[in-house]
């Protein structure tokens, strides 16, 4: 007699299981139950329908009922629901839905593929009619319709369906808030890596609220725990899934802690007749053999495979899930495999970490756009998981990492990985091998790193060796900056009795400088990932570093406090495939080449440029009119010069430092010796309570900044002569009264001196060390005459912009 093999749920696992048993044993009787209207049916196409990437409704059928039957000899039953086994007589009972008759259905072995359900919390309102859930065709269509009449959105959970959600409900146009009870998006992935994304969402113009859990739900939106209301007239309830179990628990076979049936690596539940995969099964990890499960379509489509061949008297055994998964939201990708960090230090696995941000491909070749890659590795070198960022072709990476992590690769493998090379794809060392050469480093004592997370663990002179271009986006506060190509020529300038902290944009030139500098006898570390890297951290802080303005004016709008001048030309500039500092350099070229008031339009594809512009107008007086995604690019539009930002402009344009305590900002505005006393004693006295301090140094303030010898530089007679006249640095200041020409000011020098004051010299360093930010007025220097190489070393440069944006966030405001 033919074996009865009955399925249940006729989607991604139970059609492979059923499809396979056929190919393998045409004798067998195939008999598929499913309750909803279609089988094999694209769920992971279903927020692409609702948001009309996918026109065509027929297209999220893979394959029909029909097809099925012809192709397979399955009987598919749609409309059917399970709704008990009966392990001992080895039936199931079905109702079907449409005729609403029940019946029984024997099985030699049976297979219980019902997948996983979404989880809707207990809060208040969760049933009502504007809320939804996307796990099915009938959610899909009911989204999509309701999406026609609504204008507000509100998708509560940040998890892939939740942004794939948010992402096409904003393609149709409704406003979009997503909330997330985490402090980040995309759970899988570790939270800095997730930063990218969050800007992506932000610049598209979607309201993300992290840390926020809804408390209730009606027809005008929903409450978050602090009160606030979001309205929205459509909700959708993202907010995980759970399996679909019940009918396993109830006919008695084992389920785990968390409700998955429990199989072996057979895929057979505790009765060896019934056969579990999906969504709903407990498996174990690939890497360490614990208990796990993961609801993803491949797992789910391979487990199906395998209970077919056992089924078939084949010995086939799931090796366990690695968690491989991918996401795309808009220009960005994210992706990973393996073990995240958080996962390997709440387990207390030792690791270490790499961050890398390559090319996607040749950076010479048009296009090329970064991508960002995190490893973890154990302290032999073993990849233990990976994460990839960044914005198309992510999916190569982080497949060739999966292998890696599924063979037990080490660094060493990686660095010898031989990989597919031409411009278009990749670089002739791939962006895997860079990431096994960066790890090799690190076991072979090449390189010392320290953790942008962990600044706070040492005091280190922090050396930034990057174009000072690219600095105008900002540093590490208290940086010293001397570009990687000066640095062989200028140890001098650089401290013996400390250890220095050499830095970036990405880890590259920051390694470089390791390298070149402990071979000079330097103590050094250099910062893993770069400044990029320091920057998602800071974000994670609350820190708006690099965060693009998506929501300054649209085109054509004047922005708020933005002098207008009669008509202004607007010039194109493209930097697509550029990246940092390219895109920068040629902004800053075109813009030396416009009139004040002329709008440069900049198109580009490196994010990273988006994120550095907003500080980069700040800190050189232009003013940022809009950013926003075109396609695949990015678009800024600037405005050259004129700028005289509201503090809302501010608020949105500038990067500032993070700031997580009350600020002090301190105008110096004169270069009188007693008063300039005063304000490094203020801000020493208040750096030491702990207090972030910016010093806003203009006009004749700028005089204490001055080096007293400084390099040769080229500038008119006019600034020549001006700069003769005015004091070189804190040691040649004059008092504000009685000064008697200079016999007052060398009088008070001596009385500090008895008196054991420190000397302004001595407090302007005190200061540095201690953290407080010397800001140079960039207006005031090109008035003056004076050039950047004529002051000391670590401070900042930066537009009336940089000090509102320092100055909103402080709770003292003092003008010297
Ligand atoms: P399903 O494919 O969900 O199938 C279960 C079926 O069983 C359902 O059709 C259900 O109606 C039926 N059923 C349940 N109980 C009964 C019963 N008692 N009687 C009869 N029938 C029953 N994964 C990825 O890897 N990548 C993605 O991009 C991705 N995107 C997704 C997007 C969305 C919107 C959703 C919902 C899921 C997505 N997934 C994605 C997850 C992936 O779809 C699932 O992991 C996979 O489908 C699980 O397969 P399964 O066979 O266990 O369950």
């Amino acid at each position: 007699m033919a074996k009865k093999i009955v399925i249940v749920g006729g989607v991604a696992g139970g059609m492979s299981c059923a499809a396979r048993i056929k190919r393998l044993d045409e004798s067998t009787e195939v008999t598929v139950f499913e309750k909803g209207e279609a089988v094999s049916f694209a769920n992971c196409g279903l927020p692409y329908y609702v948001g009309g990437v996918i026109s065509n409704r027929a297209d999220m059928i893979v394959q029909s009922a029909t097809t099925l039957k012809g192709r397979y000899g399955l009987d598919i039953k749609t409309g059917h629901e399970v709704t008990r086994i009966d392990p001992v007589n080895k039936e199931v009972e079905v109702t079907d839905l449409k005729e609403g008759k029940s019946f029984k259905q024997p099985y030699d072995e049976l297979v219980l593929a019902t997948g996983a359900e979404p989880i809707r919390p207990n809060i208040p309102g969760v049933k009502g009619s504007n809320v939804y859930t996307l796990n099915n065709l009938n959610d899909m269509d009911g989204i999509k319709e309701k999406a026609q009449t609504a204008s507000k959105a509100c998708v509560i959970g940040a998890g892939f369906i939740g942004l794939e959600l948010a992402e096409n409900l904003r393609m149709l146009g409704l406003d979009v808030v997503l909330v997330e009870m985490l402090d980040q998006i995309l759970p899988p992935l570790d939270p800095e890596m997730t930063i990218p994304l969050l800007q992506e969402l932000q610049m598209n113009s979607i309201d993300v609220r992290l840390k926020s859990t809804v408390t209730a739900i009606d027809d005008k939106g929903v409450t978050l725990q602090d009160g606030t209301k979001v309205e929205a007239d459509l909700v959708c309830l993202c907010a995980g899934v759970a399996p679909r179990s019940a009918l396993a628990r109830e006919a008695g076979l084992t389920v785990g802690p968390r409700g998955h049936i429990v199989v072996n690596t057979r895929m057979q539940s505790s009765d060896a007749s019934v056969y579990a995969v999906g969504d709903a099964v407990q498996t174990c990890d690939r890497l360490t053999g614990e208990d796990c499960s993961v609801p993803l379509a491949g797992p789910a489509n391979r487990q199906g495979r395998i209970a077919a061949d056992n089924i078939c008297g084949r010995s086939s055994v799931y090796p366990g899930v690695l968690g491989t998964s991918i996401v795309k939201i808009f220009n960005q990708s994210a992706a990973s495999t393996g073990w995240s960090e958080k996962r390997l230090s709440r387990a207390g696995k030792a690791y270490f970490r790499v961050y890398i941000h390559p090319m996607q491909h040749a950076k010479y070749y048009p296009g090329a756009v970064p991508v960002s890659i995190k490893g973890l590795f154990s302290p032999e070198g073993v990849l233990l998981g990976a994460q990839v960022v960044g914005p198309d072709d992510v999916n190569a990476a982080v497949d060739v990492l999966a292998i890696a992590v599924t063979q037990k690769m080490t660094a060493s493998d990686l660095e010898n990985l031989e990989l597919a090379y031409s411009p278009q794809y990749d670089s002739a060392k791939s962006m895997i091998n860079m990431l096994g050469f960066t790890a090799q480093n690190i076991i072979n004592g090449d390189v010392v790193m320290i953790e942008p997370d962990q600044l706070d663990q040492e005091d280190l002179y922090w050396l930034d060796v990057r174009m000072p271009e690219e600095a105008e986006c900002g540093v590490i506060p208290g940086t010293t900056i001397i570009p990687m190509e000066e640095l062989r020529y200028r140890y001098d300038e650089l401290p013996r009795d400390k250890k220095i902290g050499a830095y970036c944009t990405v880890g590259l030139r920051g390694y470089l400088a390791y390298r070149q500098l402990i071979q000079a006898g330097f103590d050094v570390v250099a910062l893993n990932g770069g400044y990029r890297t320091w920057c998602w951290f800071q974000n994670m802080n609350g820190a708006q570093t690099g965060i693009p303005c998506a929501s300054l004016p649209a085109c054509g709008e004047p922005c708020d406090g933005i002098i207008q001048d009669s008509p202004s030309n607007t010039i194109t500039l493209d930097v697509s495939g550029l990246q940092c500092p390219g895109p920068l350099a040629r902004v800053k070229q075109s813009m030396t080449e416009m009139a004040v008031g002329d709008i440069l339009e900049v198109i580009a594809t490196d994010v990273g440029f988006m994120a550095d512009i907003p500080a980069w107008c700040n800190s050189t007086g232009n003013s940022l009119l809009e950013t926003r995604p075109e396609g695949n690019s990015y678009k800024a539009r600037i405005r050259k010069g004129n700028s005289v930002p509201t503090v809302a402009a501010v608020q949105k344009a500038v990067a500032p430092d993070p700031v997580t305590k009350k600020g002090k900002t301190i105008v110096c505005f004169s270069d009188d010796l007693d008063r300039v006393m005063a304000t490094f004693v203020i801000a020493n006295g208040a750096a030491a309570m702990d207090s972030d301090v910016t010093i806003f140094f203009t006009f004749w303030g700028i005089n204490v900044l001055r080096k007293t010898k400084a390099p040769p530089v080229s500038k008119g007679l006019l600034d020549r002569m001006f700069g003769m006249m005015m004091p070189k640095g804190p040691g040649k200041l004059s008092l504000s009264k009685m000064n008697m020409g200079g016999m007052g000011s060398m009088m008070m020098r001596h009385v500090m001196k008895k008196k054991q004051v420190m000397t302004p010299e001595e407090l302007v360093a005190a200061a540095q060390a201690s953290g407080v930010r010397l800001v140079v007025c960039s207006m005031s220097m090109d008035v003056m005459g004076i050039k950047k190489e004529e002051l000391i070393d670590g401070i900042e440069i930066g537009g009336v912009g940089a000090f509102l944006g320092r100055a909103e966030q402080a709770d003292v405001n003092l003008f010297i």
